[in-house]
């Protein structure tokens, strides 16, 4: 094939592929602009998942009318000027590429009444899906309360995600699938933000209602599920420009890493480093296969990282990230040490057992040695009915219980651990 020039609009969907995989991502963009103009309240509707529509509407600072076509022009921001900005930046947008990208693979609509607006009337753009065609702005009268009560605010609806990317459309799950992964991107964000209220609904029906709070409770709310397990927290410095504030729920154990949440600078991330720093100080204290509930907050210097690795920002780069596991060993060692045993708890709420007392001795992983059992223990002998590789465990060959956490038996030639 000769070499040409890729059309506006193929490139353009091509580069929106980047930032914009399933109705989430354009959730997680649309709310990080909201918060970038201040909004306090922010109302997110789904129809179908959000491949019918998904709208955002916020009592943000809003867009003036002549702004609007250039906000959803790609490369056109009004966070940042310079690529020195990245060092000092204040906001979670700075590419300026989500509403242009969201555009190119959506039927998009912004209909915003800036504060201190010049007109009376709020003013909308879309962009005609096809040709890529912007409007101009029009008027469009709204009533009190379009803005979540607001005189001023923004609302965003994009229509028919992807529909006309079938290759990208059948990588999309069921609506239900969809609407709650929109909705544990809400919940990360909001943890960032507890001084916020949000809303999600979807198909009508109401799936996450958050008023502002506190950070604890807002903590208490999510991270914790809402349950009565007791909240521990902790903080670290590693250096002048590194802050570590966690809170850990003890005794909560789950069979996934969803509850573990990880802020940077306001900003919800899911990154390998971190996880992997947070989990360490666990590592010995739970059965493989289960993860804790926490919530870390990390306050860098913006000059430490690097934030623009990831088209979605959802990975970062530290420069120095030794600091990273320096921290989070001291905060959540003292926390276990502190506050003791992190009990086993199933995530079946039905089989969930009462939050653990705190147990006033060190455990896990801080003995040089297994300790001695001088704790009863009730040896359990195999019935027939296990498997049978688990013949050998005879009430004869057990040894002692280690770490609090595992049947330890003799069995000749190999230790065997239950
Ligand atoms: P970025 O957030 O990286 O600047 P976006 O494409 O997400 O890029 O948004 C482009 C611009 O549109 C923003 O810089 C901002 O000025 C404006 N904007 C987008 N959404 C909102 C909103 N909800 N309220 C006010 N302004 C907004
Ligand atoms: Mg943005």
């Amino acid at each position: 094939m000769r070499i040409e020039r890729l059309s506006p609009r193929v490139a353009e969907q091509i580069a929106a592929g980047e930032v914009i995989e399933r109705p989430a991502a354009v959730v997680k963009e649309l709310i990080e602009n909201s918060l970038d103009a201040g909004a306090t309240e922010i109302c997110v509707q789904l129809a179908d998942g959000g491949k019918a529509l998904i709208e955002v509407i916020d009592n943000g600072h809003g867009i003036e009318p002549s702004e609007l076509p250039l906000a959803l022009a790609r490369h056109a921001t009004s966070k940042i000027r310079a690529l020195e900005d990245l060092e000092r930046l204040g906001t979670l947008g700075f590419r300026g590429e989500a509403l242009a990208s969201i555009g190119a693979v959506s039927r998009l609509e912004v209909l915003s009444r800036p504060r201190d607006g010049s007109s009376s009337d709020a003013h909308s753009v879309s962009l005609d899906h096809s040709t890529q065609e912007l409007s101009s702005p029009k008027p469009k009268a709204t009533t009190f309360g379009h803005f979540l009560g607001s005189p001023h605010g923004t609302r965003i609806r994009a229509e028919g995600l992807f529909s006309q990317i079938p290759a990208r459309l059948k990588f999309l799950k069921s609506a239900g699938a969809e609407a709650s992964a929109v909705r544990e991107w809400i919940e990360r964000l909001s943890l960032a933000h507890p001084g916020v209220g949000f809303r999600l609904i979807s198909d009508g029906r109401d799936m996450l209602s958050l008023r502002p709070q506190t950070q604890e409770e807002r903590v208490r709310a999510i991270v914790a599920e809402g349950q009565d397990f007791p909240i521990r927290m902790a903080e670290a410095n590693a250096g002048p420009g590194f802050r570590l504030t966690i809170y850990w729920i003890q005794g909560m154990s789950l069979s996934h890493t969803r509850n573990l949440v990880q802020l940077v600078n306001g900003r919800a991330l899911r990154d390998r480093l971190i996880q992997q720093a947070m989990l360490g100080p666990f590592r010995q204290a739970l059965l493989p296969g289960r993860f804790p509930a926490a919530c870390a907050f990390i306050e860098v210097d913006p000059r430490e990282i690097d934030v623009n690795v990831h088209p979605t920002k959802t990975e970062i780069r530290f420069l120095e990230s030794r600091k990273l596991f320096t921290s989070f060993d001291a905060a959540l060692g003292s926390l276990i040490r502190t506050h003791g045993s992190v009990s086993y708890v199933g995530s079946d709420p039905a089989t969930r057992a009462d939050p653990p007392a705190p147990v006033n001795e060190p455990v896990f992983g801080f003995q040089e040695r297994a300790p001695e059992t001088d704790v009863p223990v009730n040896v359990p002998a195999p019935g027939p009915s296990l498997h049978p590789a688990l013949a050998g465990f005879s009430p004869a060959r057990f040894l002692g219980v280690l770490f609090r956490t595992y049947l330890a038996y003799d069995l000749g030639e190999e230790l065997g651990l239950i």
